[in-house]
């Protein structure tokens, strides 16, 4: 084990030790119905074009290009009831938006573009007569394929499923598909001093925060809480609970005690269960006592205990990895450049993620503080939709530079 103050990892290389070890889990069916916010698993292809005929884009008349004409209405094409019979020069046949276009047809007139003829009432349809404008080939129709061509590739594995994704595949015709699995995770916060809500304090104790911040986070990431257990600062506890753990999850997220003090247990209790570290110390603040290893292919995060580098290490470095589990392509949220409203200044040493409130200007994203940004101030998390990243060095970056954001939301 090395000692933290040999060395502090850089929050890039961190990451990327991270999804080095996170890899995807084999994959399973999943019905249309549950799939928004799983990860796709295999690529998608249409097996046939969209839309799969021409179909008017409007109500009103199927009818030949031409100069203006009267012509003769001889039947209709409703969406999903085509026409019967195709179309003739000096003829039009009514139709709907999303019906089939007739053959023979080559343009659509809209019906506030057309005059009908009052002279001939509803009594006597076959003649009912209408007058079309000038119209071109194409007019109002949308081709087949316009969306969709034929074996075209639609979705690649590796996207999260929105609503549009999933309103594609249901186009598609796929009522299932394969999606990554939701990982499992167990969420284990030690300390002696934390009492579950619901509970009066006694002296000394604070309650537990920890195990809902990360019980939601890996929620929102995607992934499945089989385990919540609060741990006491004991070292055959932590070994009995991490134990139980291992077995159970696809990732671990433990959460305070990860330090070198004489009640911190979570090292070497993992020592002793075999998870092999890859890393120990961040230069990041907060969040420099961080600590991620493996056993066979189970994750293991030793996040810090006080809430906000607790959250923080989540976002920056367990939430990737549960989505790369989950099977996601780029498990790094988007980064964007934001104006920063406020002068922070910087860390010697380590980068800083402060959390800021994002705003919107004429120039684009602005970013300012959400206040005090000690690592125990949990309210700082509250309005909180991006972290700001603050390289280390000297001085201060002052207000009006741009700065790299990571978005939380
Ligand atoms: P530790 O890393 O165990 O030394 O904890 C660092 C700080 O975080 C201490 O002030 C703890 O009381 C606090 N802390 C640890 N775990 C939790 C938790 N689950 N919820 C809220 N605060 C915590
Ligand atoms: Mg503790």
């Amino acid at each position: 084990m090395t000692s933290m103050a040999e060395r502090l990892l850089d929050v890039a290389m961190a990451r990327e030790s991270v999804l080095a070890a996170a890899r995807p889990l084999p994959p399973e069916p999943v019905e249309l119905t549950a799939a928004l916010g799983r990860v796709l698993a295999e690529d998608v292809a249409s097996d046939g074009a969209l839309p799969p005929f021409d179909a008017s884009a409007m109500d009103g008349f199927a009818v030949l290009a031409g100069e203006a004409a009267e012509l003769e209405v001889v039947g209709e094409s409703r969406a999903g009831h085509p026409a019967d019979r195709a179309l003739r020069p000096g003829e039009a046949i009514r139709i709907s938006t999303g019906a089939v276009v007739p053959e023979g047809a080559e343009a659509v007139v809209p019906v506030e573009r057309t005059e009908s003829d009052d002279g001939i009432g509803p009594a006597d349809r076959r003649r009912e007569r209408v007058h079309v404008p000038e119209r071109s080939p194409g007019d109002h129709i949308r081709r087949s394929g316009e969306d969709v061509g034929a074996g075209e590739l639609v979705l690649s594995a590796g996207v999260r499923l929105g609503p549009a994704e999933v309103a594609v595949l249901a186009s598609l015709g796929r009522p299932e598909i394969l999606c990554g699995p939701r990982p499992c995770v167990a969420v284990l916060v030690t300390g002696d001093e934390l009492v579950e809500p619901g509970t009066p304090l006694g002296q000394g104790q604070i309650r537990d925060a920890n195990a809902f911040a990360l019980a939601a986070q890996a929620e929102r990431a995607g992934a499945r809480v089989v385990r919540r257990a609060v741990v006491a600062d004991d070292l055959e506890a932590t070994v009995a609970e991490l134990a139980e753990a291992l077995e159970i999850a696809d990732a671990v997220c433990v959460s305070g005690g990860v330090s070198v003090g004489p009640h911190d247990h979570v090292k070497p209790a993992l020592a002793r269960l075999g998870v092999g570290e890859r890393f120990w110390g961040v230069a990041l603040r907060p969040g420099k006592p961080t600590w991620f290893g493996l056993r066979d292919r189970t994750l293991v995060f030793g996040l810090p205990g006080n809430p906000v580098s607790a959250m923080v290490t989540f976002h920056l470095f367990a939430r990737p990895a549960l989505e790369r589990l989950a099977g996601a392509a780029e498990p790094a949220r988007p980064r964007a450049f934001a104006v920063l409203d406020e002068t922070v200044a910087r860390h010697p040493l380590r980068d800083q993620a402060v959390r800021c409130t994002v705003t919107v200007a004429s120039d684009g994203w602005h970013v300012r503080p959400t206040g005090p940004q000690g690592s125990h101030v949990l309210t700082s998390m509250l309005r909180a939709d991006a972290l700001a990243v603050i390289p280390a060095g000297e001085g201060e970056v002052p207000a009006g530079d741009r700065v790299d954001v990571e978005l939380l939301r």
